[in-house]
This record gives C-alpha cells, sequence and structure tokens, in this order.
C-alpha cells in the first residue's frame, strides 16, 4: 500500500469509529468533586464504553441550570460509588461510626436524580449510588451496618476489588432478574451503609443472605437499576460478559430514550 491510500485508510477508519460512537448513546457518569479535581474511577469508564455507550463525566454543581444543560446532552446517567450519604437528608443526626461525607457531592446529586428521573432519563446506581438514590426519592439508609444491624454479613471487603463477599438472590419475575438472567450471584461488597426503609418509586429485588438491600429497581416500571455492589470492577474486563448486563441495561434504555426524544423533537 503506497502512503497516500494508506492516509485514506486510516482516514476511512477513523470515520467508521467515529461514526461507531456518534450512534452510541451518551452516558453521564457522576464524578466525585475533591481538593481541585473531580474524579471518577477508571472502571466505571470502562465499563460503559465496553457496552457500547459514549462516556461523559458529569462534574458537580450546584447551578441547577447548570446542570439542566447539562442533562440536555446525556441520553443515561450512571450513579457511582464513594463516601457516605450525609444522613441529614433522611431526618437523622450523624452516628458515631458515620464516615467522611461530601457536601458538595451531596448537593449535587440530590438535585440530579429527581430531575433526571422526572425527564424520564434510564439510572444506573452503583453503591453510594444505590444509597443516593433512595434517599433522593426518599428512602432512609443504614449508617452503619455493623453497629446498627446485629448479625450481619462482613459487607465491607478490603482484598482484591473482584473477590466474591457474598450472594445476592434476586426476586424472580422482576426487571433486575430479567435482566441478569439469574436468580442467584456471587458480589463483591465494599459498603457499611446500605438501604434501610426503600423510597416510594423503589422496589427491593435482591438481597444478601443476611437481609442487607443489595438491589432495587424502579417501580412501577420506571428504567432504574441499582446495585449495592461494584458490578464495574468485574465489568471493565474482557473475561466478563455476567456484571456488563448491567451497564448494555443502561446503554440499551439510553438508546431508547434518545430514540424517543428525537420522535418527539420531529412531531413538535
Ligand atoms: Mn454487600
Amino acid at each position: 500500500m503506497n502512503k497516500s491510500m494508506k492516509d485514506k485508510a486510516v482516514a476511512a477508519a477513523l470515520l467508521l469509529g467515529a461514526q461507531a460512537f456518534a450512534q452510541a448513546p451518551v452516558i453521564g457518569i457522576t464524578a466525585t468533586p475533591g481538593e481541585g479535581s473531580h474524579t471518577v474511577a477508571a472502571d466505571y469508564v470502562a465499563a460503559v464504553t465496553r457496552a457500547g455507550g459514549s462516556p461523559l463525566l458529569l462534574p458537580a454543581t450546584s447551578d441547577e441550570r447548570l446542570m439542566q444543560a447539562t442533562l440536555e446532552r446525556v441520553d443515561g446517567v450512571l450513579l457511582t460509588g464513594g463516601v457516605d450519604v450525609d444522613p441529614s437528608y433522611f431526618g437523622e443526626e450523624p452516628h458515631p461510626m458515620l464516615g467522611e461525607v461530601n457536601a458538595q457531592r451531596d448537593t449535587f446529586e440530590m438535585l440530579l436524580i429527581p430531575t433526571a428521573i422526572a425527564r424520564g432519563l434510564p439510572v444506573f446506581g452503583v453503591c453510594r449510588g444505590m444509597q443516593m438514590l433512595n434517599v433522593a426519592l426518599g428512602g432512609t439508609l443504614w449508617q452503619d451496618i455493623p453497629s446498627q444491624v446485629p448479625g450481619a454479613l462482613a459487607h465491607r471487603q478490603s482484598e482484591s476489588t473482584t473477590l466474591v463477599a457474598h450472594t445476592v438472590a434476586i426476586e424472580p419475575g422482576t426487571t433486575s432478574a430479567a435482566v441478569m438472567g439469574a436468580t442467584t450471584l456471587e458480589v463483591n461488597s465494599r459498603h457499611h451503609q446500605a438501604v434501610r426503609d426503600v423510597a416510594p418509586s423503589l422496589k427491593l429485588t435482591g438481597r444478601s443472605p443476611d437481609g442487607i438491600a443489595e438491589m432495587l429497581e424502579g417501580y412501577p416500571a420506571l428504567p432504574i437499576l441499582a446495585v449495592q455492589w461494584h458490578p464495574e470492577n468485574f465489568a471493565a474486563t474482557d473475561g466478563d460478559s455476567v456484571m456488563l448486563r448491567f451497564f448494555r441495561f443502561l446503554v440499551e434504555e439510553s438508546c431508547r430514550y434518545r430514540d424517543n426524544e428525537n420522535k418527539n423533537i420531529e412531531n413538535q
């Protein structure tokens, strides 16, 4: 192949790649505001990309208009893990075992979640994301499992991120069971808070053997899923096909959302 043919081939391949991603729905991923930075664990980005989504990081803001403008540009939302949720959002004083909180992030997500759901955007929550989703929609949390739930298993795993910590039983006949194609899963676990009272627009669909809430879905029939463990640690690598299903669900629902939005625009 001579140089000009090679250049043309490269240009064509790049165009094909760009077109493939132009078809991909945009998945907004909540970032963690810190000291002079916004961060997102790379596994979330990799899992969304592997599932066919185009990842876009969502920086925390308390400006509602900016948040609305950002949501105009996404087709789905991934709520990531992170530090503890401030218990004032569910009407409690801080428990002595409450860990670090992030006021800037809490403020942003309390604004983001109801707005995204009111727009009909698909949402997938992971760990803190599941807890924030529940609190933003009117539910409550255990602030510290070891001191508040006697007999609970160890949910705070310190070893490798893809070791199995416990199982989760999924309620048959639910969207959660349909997405996973299974009613039992082996999962990792890195949390000491958990969903206590489930919000009215959510349904508890999965528990660990000690009864801790591990999985939620939208009720009735909202495109919302949330899990208490970290599927992104499995889904980010080539070997996994099970945990990637959550991210595929988010991407497929996001395609549906975008197609509906486009129809609505054409009909105006
Ligand atoms: Mn757990």
